[in-house]
C-alpha cells in the first residue's frame, strides 16, 4: 500500500489498472490481442493456460516468448476472486463463499449426482429483484459480477477439484446460472462467461449442460437467442398474473403472458428441436400448492415445450413461507403428470450449510440508492446492450 502511493507521488500519474484476462472469451481475447499489436492466436494458448491448465501465472506461461510475456505483465494479469470459507455438506455439496471487488461476499454451490455433478453459479451480488420468497432478494443489490467474477467460479471449483489435472476425472459437468442474482440483469457479462464454459479451449461444456435461468426479463430473454443457445430454465412460481405479482414482483412488468411466449421463442430458435425450457416452480405451504394452481399451471404451459421441476420451498431465517407438505407436493405433481407433463421433483440438497434451492444470502453491502436506480431501469425496459460474437 505505501509503496504504490509513493511510486504515485513520484510519477505523479496514477496507476494503469491492467486488464484482467480472466473474463474475456476467445473473441474478446483476439480482440485485445490485435488491439496491442499482437497475433489473434495468442487468445488460444492463453484461454488454454488458464481455464484448461489452471495456470494464472503469465511467467508459466511458457509456450508464449519472454518478451510477450514482459509485455503482457505491464499491462495486463489474470486475477480470481478469493474464497473466504468452503463447506462441505453430509450429502456431498459443497458451498463457497467468495469475496469480490469491494468487500461483498457471494456463495456459489456444486451437487454431485450419480451421473453429473452441477455448479449453481452467481451472477450478481444479491439481487434487485426482490421475489418474497428467496434468500438472495433479502439482501438488496449491490453490483452485476464482471465476467471474470462469473467465470471465476467456475475456476475456483475445478481447481478445488483438481480437473485442471490431466487425469483428475471431471466433477463439474454442468452449469446452472441459478445462483445470487438475475442473470438477464447482467446480460454482456453472463455471456461472456457462458461463452467461455462452452469454448473448446476453455471448459468445453455441452450447450446442454449450461442452463440459465431467468425470473422472466422478457426484453432481454428475446434477444438472448440472437447470442446464445444455452439451455432455459424459467423461474415460474406462479400460474396465475395475481400470485405471481406477489411473489415475482418482475411479474408487474412483464407479465405471465409475455414471459411464456418469450420462452416459447427461445426454444423455437433452438438448432435442436428436441430442446424443452423447465419451468421452476417452488410450492410453498398453502400459497401456491393447491389442486387449482396445478390445473391453471397445465393449462398455461400448454403451448411451451417444457419439463416441470417442483421444488419444496426451503425455509431461511425470516422468511414468511413453509414448506409444502408431501400429500400435497405428491397432489400436485400427479396433477401436472396426468396432463402430460415431465415432472420432477428437486430433492432438497446441503440443507445443513444453507445451500440449498433459496437459500444462498452471501454478504451483500446492500446499496440502496443503487438498488432504487436498479430497479428504476427495470421500470424504464431499457433495451438490453448485446454483445456481438
Ligand atoms: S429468485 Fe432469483 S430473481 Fe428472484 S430475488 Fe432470488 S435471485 Fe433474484
Amino acid at each position: 500500500m505505501s509503496q504504490s502511493v509513493e511510486v504515485t507521488a513520484v510519477n505523479d500519474q496514477p496507476q494503469q489498472a491492467k486488464t484482467n484476462l480472466l473474463g474475456f472469451s476467445a473473441s474478446k481475447l483476439g480482440d485485445f490481442f490485435e488491439q496491442i499489436g499482437e497475433k489473434r492466436f495468442r487468445a488460444t494458448q492463453i484461454i488454454k493456460w488458464i481455464h484448461q491448465m489452471g495456470e494464472v501465472d503469465l511467467d508459466k506461461m511458457t509456450n508464449l516468448s519472454k518478451d510477450l510475456r514482459e509485455k503482457l505483465k505491464g499491462i495486463a494479469e489474470v486475477t480470481l476472486p478469493e474464497v473466504v470459507s468452503c463447506q462441505d455438506s453430509t450429502d456431498g455439496t459443497r458451498k463457497w463463499l467468495i469475496k469480490v471487488d469491494g468487500g461483498s461476499c457471494i456463495e456459489m454451490v456444486y451437487i454431485p449426482e450419480r451421473e453429473r455433478g452441477t455448479l449453481c453459479v452467481s451472477s450478481q451480488i444479491g439481487c434487485a429483484l426482490d421475489c418474497s420468497f428467496c434468500a438472495t432478494g433479502k439482501q438488496g443489490f449491490n453490483r452485476d459480477l464482471t465476467a471474470a467474477e462469473i467465470i471465476g467460479q467456475l475456476w475456483i471449483a475445478a481447481d478445488s477439484f483438481g480437473q485442471f489435472e490431466h487425469k483428475a476425472p471431471r466433477r463439474v459437468t454442468n452449469v446452472v446460472m441459478m445462483g445470487m442474482g438475475e442473470p438477464l440483469m447482467n446480460f454482456d457479462n453472463v455471456v461472456d462467461a457462458m461463452n467461455i464454459m462452452l469454448e473448446d479451449n476453455a471448459y468445453g461444456l455441452s450447450k446442454r449442460r449450461v442452463t440459465l435461468s431467468t425470473a422472466g426479463v422478457v426484453p432481454a430473454l428475446d434477444k438472448l437467442a440472437d447470442v446464445s443457445d444455452v439451455s432455459l430454465a424459467i423461474s415460474l412460481h406462479a400460474p396465475n398474473d395475481e400470485l405471481r405479482n406477489e411473489l415475482v414482483p418482475i411479474n408487474r412488468k412483464y407479465n405471465l403472458k409475455e414471459f411464456i411466449r418469450s420462452a416459447a421463442d427461445y426454444i423455437d430458435r433452438m438448432p435442436d428441436n428436441r430442446r424443452k425450457a423447465t419451468v421452476e416452480y417452488t410450492l410453498m405451504d398453502q400459497v401456491n400448492d393447491r389442486v387449482e394452481h396445478a390445473t391453471e399451471l397445465a393449462e398455461l404451459l400448454k403451448d411451451l415445450p417444457c419439463k416441470i421441476n417442483l421444488i419444496p420451498f426451503n425455509p431461511f431465517p425470516g422468511s414468511e413461507y413453509k414448506r409444502v407438505s408431501n400429500n400435497q407436493l405428491n397432489r400436485f405433481r400427479d396433477i401436472l403428470a396426468n396432463e402430460g407433463y415431465t415432472v420432477t421433483v428437486r430433492t432438497t440438497r446441503g440443507d445443513d450449510i444453507a445451500a440449498a434451492c433459496g437459500q444462498l444470502a452471501g454478504e451483500v453491502n446492500d446499496r440502496t440508492k443503487r438498488q432504487e436506480r436498479y430497479k428504476r431501469k427495470l421500470d424504464e425496459a431499457q433495451p438490453v446492450k448485446i454483445i456481438e460474437g
